[in-house]
């Protein structure tokens, strides 16, 4: 069993995007703010009329944690869990995989992969660049 994340008609995009081998990263067609976590309205101009951008699949460790307790369906602990910096603007979560606890600090730099779970989904998750 996994953590299935919501996929919902605002996100829709980005797991059709995980799916494809894209990380897609939300862009107002109005304004051109980014944002991550996607949303109905652009929270800089209030428009509507979203699209998305293919981000690069790189960032920087901004914080992380290395979880250990308690137990999360379907994982094998610990995990690392880290708060990204891509090069779009946008700083998202993320599973940091074959990585060890010591290994990783603020600033290192990542690179995307995806993780196909089922048919229905693809995680990103994150490496050691
Ligand atoms: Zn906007």
């Amino acid at each position: 069993m996994t953590v299935r994340p919501m996929v919902n008609r605002d996100s829709q995009f980005f797991w059709d995007g995980t799916a494809a081998g894209e990380l897609r990263i939300q862009k107002c067609n109005a304004c051109g703010v980014r944002r991550f976590p996607p949303g109905p309205a652009c929270r800089s101009c209030d428009a509507f009329d979203q699209g998305y951008v293919v981000a690069a699949g790189t960032g920087t460790v901004f914080s992380y944690v290395v979880h250990r307790h308690p137990p999360v369906p379907g994982k094998e602990l610990p995990i690392v869990i880290a708060l990204i910096d891509l090069e779009e603007g946008v700083r998202m979560v993320g599973e940091v995989v074959d990585v060890a606890d010591d290994e990783i600090e603020i600033g290192t730099r990542l690179r995307v992969d995806f993780r196909a779970v089922d048919d229905d989904l693809t995680l990103p998750v994150w490496r050691k660049a």
